[in-house]
């Protein structure tokens, strides 16, 4: 699974961080950035969690 993020429609709930906070961090401009966006195989659910929980849509997962 490869991560992309839209910046432009993150409000910086910080919803991302809390669920894979070794994945998503909200940085100094209250927007999420990703540290890491080919995740290991073990934090796939993580990853895809975040995708779902977050209020804006933003983070967008690619490949399997
Ligand atoms: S959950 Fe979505 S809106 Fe909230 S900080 Fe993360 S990317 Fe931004």
């Amino acid at each position: 699974v490869r991560i992309s993020l839209n910046r432009d429609e993150c409000v910086g709930t910080g919803c991302c961080e809390s669920v894979a906070p070794s994945i998503f961090r909200v940085d100094d401009d209250g927007c999420a950035e990703i540290l890491e966006p080919n995740p290991a195989p073990e934090l796939r659910d993580r990853v895809r969690d975040a995708a779902r929980l977050c209020p804006m849509q933003c983070i967008s997962l690619h490949g399997s």
